[in-house]
C-alpha cells in the first residue's frame, strides 16, 4: 500500500520525530511511503514524493519539521479538497496520515468525507487537542517557556519589578497554566480564566506595599496589549512592570524526550490503524494508552482544566 504523510498548520518540535515513526512503521510493514511539502499546499500542488527509512534518518532529534509547513485557507472549499484527493490517487497513493493541530484535523476529516482513508496525529505546541491528554510540541515549548520565567525572575527580583510574560496558545490556556504552574506565577491569565484587572491591580499594590521583590503573571497570546498592561500596572498600583512577549522562540528547539517518546509512538500507532482500515480518526493518548477518537468528536472540543486552576490557588 501507497502511504503519504504530511504536516500542517504551525509547527511544533517531534514533529520530525513523528513523521521518522510514521515513515519506518509503514516500511517495515512492507508499504510504500511518501511526504507531502507544505501541509495541504502540497496536495494542491502535487508536491508529494517517495520517503525512504534513510532519509529521515537524524530527525528524531531535530526541531521544525522537515516536509515543511503551511496554512491554506482556501482548503476550507471541497472542490479544493477534491483536487488534493485527485493528486494521491494518481499516484496510488490510498491513506494520509496528516500531523497538525485542530485545524489541520477539519482538513482531515474533509478528505474522510471524500472517503479518502486519513488519521491524525496531534502535533501544536498548543495542547489545544481534545482527544489526547498531550499533543506532540507542548512539552518542549513548556520547558522553553519555564526556563524563560526562571531568567525573567532573577532579573525582576534584582530591580524588584513584575514582569508580564505573554506565550503562545491561541485559543487553549494550557501553555499559560502549566508554565504557571512550573515558574510559581502569581497570576495566570488564559482564555479560560481571564483577567479581572481591578483585582490584579489591587493585589500587586498590596504586593508592593508589602515589599515583594517581584511578580510574575503569565498571559496567553491575543488576548490584549501586554506592554500597555504593564504600563497600567505600573500607574496604578506602583509596582514597576515590563512585559515580555516569548514569540516564536516557542516554536523551536530539539524536542524533549517526552515529545520524542510521544511522536515515536503516535506514530507507530497511527501506520498500525491506517493497516486495520481506520479512517476519520486521531491518536491520541490517555492514561499512558494510545487511543483513537473520531475527528468530528475532537475537533472544536476543550479539556476541562477546572481541577489545574484550583490548583493554582491553593499554591499561590
Ligand atoms: P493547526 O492545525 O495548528 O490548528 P490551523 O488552524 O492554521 O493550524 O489549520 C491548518 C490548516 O488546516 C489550515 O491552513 C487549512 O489548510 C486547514 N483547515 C483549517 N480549517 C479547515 C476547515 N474547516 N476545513 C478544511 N481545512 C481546514
Amino acid at each position: 500500500m501507497k502511504i503519504a504523510v504530511l504536516t500542517s498548520g504551525g509547527d511544533a518540535p517531534g514533529m520530525n520525530a513523528a513523521i521518522r515513526a510514521v515513515v519506518r512503521t509503514g516500511i517495515s510493514n512492507g508499504h510504500e511511503m511518501f511526504g507531502v511539502q507544505d501541509g495541504y499546499r502540497g496536495l494542491l500542488e502535487d508536491k508529494i514524493f517517495p520517503l525512504t527509512s534513510k532519509d529521515v534518518s537524524g530527525m528524531l532529534s531535530a526541531g521544525g519539521t522537515m516536509l515543511g509547513t503551511a496554512r491554506v485557507p482556501e482548503f476550507k472549499e471541497v472542490p479544493v479538497q477534491m483536487v488534493a484527493v485527485d493528486n494521491l490517487k494518481n499516484r496510488g497513493i490510498e491513506a494520509l496520515v496528516v500531523i497538525g493541530g485542530d485545524g489541520s484535523y477539519k482538513g482531515a476529516l474533509a478528505l474522510h468525507n471524500l472517503e479518502f482513508q486519513t488519521i491524525g496525529i496531534p502535533g501544536t505546541i498548543d495542547n489545544d487537542v481534545y482527544g489526547t491528554d498531550f499533543t506532540i510540541g507542548f512539552h518542549t515549548a513548556l520547558n522553553t517557556i519555564v526556563d524563560a520565567i526562571d531568567k525573567l525572575r532573577d532579573t525582576s527580583s534584582s530591580h524588584r519589578r513584575c514582569s508580564i510574560i505573554e506565550v503562545m496558545g491561541r485559543t487553549s490556556g494550557d501553555l499559560a497554566l502549566y508554565a504557571g504552574i512550573c515558574g510559581g506565577a502569581e497570576f495566570i491569565i488564559t482564555p479560560e480564566n481571564p483577567i479581572n484587572k481591578e483585582k490584579l491591580i489591587a493585589t500587586l499594590k498590596k504586593h508592593n506595599e508589602e515589599g515583594r521583590r517581584h511578580a510574575i503573571i503569565v498571559v496567553t497570546e491575543q488576548q490584549f496589549d501586554v506592554h500597555k498592561l504593564a504600563a497600567e500596572i505600573t500607574i496604578k498600583s506602583g509596582f514597576s512592570s515590563r512585559a515580555t512577549v516569548l514569540g516564536y522562540i516557542q516554536r523551536g528547539g530539539s524536542p524533549v524526550a517526552e515529545d520524542r517518546v510521544l511522536a515515536s509512538r503516535m506514530g507507530a500507532f497511527a501506520i498500525e490503524q491506517i493497516m486495520a482500515g481506520v479512517s476519520g480518526q486521531c491518536i491520541g493518548v490517555r492514561n499512558d494508552k494510545l487511543i483513537t477518537t473520531p475527528l468530528d468528536q475532537v475537533i472544536d472540543h476543550k479539556k476541562d482544566r477546572a481541577e489545574l486552576y484550583e490548583l493554582v490557588n491553593k499554591i499561590r
